[in-house]
């Protein structure tokens, strides 16, 4: 199977690189996929799961929002945070989410952008967290 160099990075560590089949993330308008020899792209990412195949395994990662750029040499993903299944602190996700859902039951939608950006960060946080608790990584 074709391969393509992928990078998740934020501003703080290098979460993911890998040599990979395939990656799927969330861009504005939907999900995205990213097969090799994809052409140059560059993109806006909203919170959400990003679904990387390797080798017919899957791995999930939570995104908080960045940018995805296809180069002829790699993908990279620019992250504001980003997280492996292992990593995440479900309570803490649900904290968010219970914190973000009061605020925006004051709010008629579409207003507080802040509280609907964080309660997409939580969901996207519990997802994966939520699917790894299903199908623990080598049991594929
Ligand atoms: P919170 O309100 O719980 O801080 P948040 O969505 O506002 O959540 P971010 O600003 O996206 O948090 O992230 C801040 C830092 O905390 C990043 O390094 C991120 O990876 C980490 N982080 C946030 N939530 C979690 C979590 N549930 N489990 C593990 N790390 C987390």
């Amino acid at each position: 199977m074709a391969t393509f160099r992928l990078e998740v990075v934020t501003a703080e560590r290098m979460v993911f690189a890998d040599d990979v089949n395939e990656v799927v993330a969330w861009g504005m308008e939907g999900q995205l996929g990213i097969l090799p020899h994809h052409a140059p792209l560059m993109t806006m990412l909203q919170p959400g799961d990003l679904l990387i195949k390797k080798d017919n395994e899957e791995e999930y990662l939570a995104i908080s929002g960045g940018f995805l750029e296809v180069r002829p040499d790699k993908v990279i993903i620019l992250a504001d945070a980003s997280e492996r299944a292992e990593e995440i602190d479900v309570a803490r996700a649900e904290a968010a989410k219970r914190r973000a859902e009061a605020t925006l039951k004051e709010r008629p939608p579409g207003v507080d952008a802040a509280a609907e950006a964080a309660l997409r960060r939580s969901l996207a946080r519990l997802k994966v967290a939520e699917r790894r608790r299903r199908k623990p990584r080598g049991t594929a």
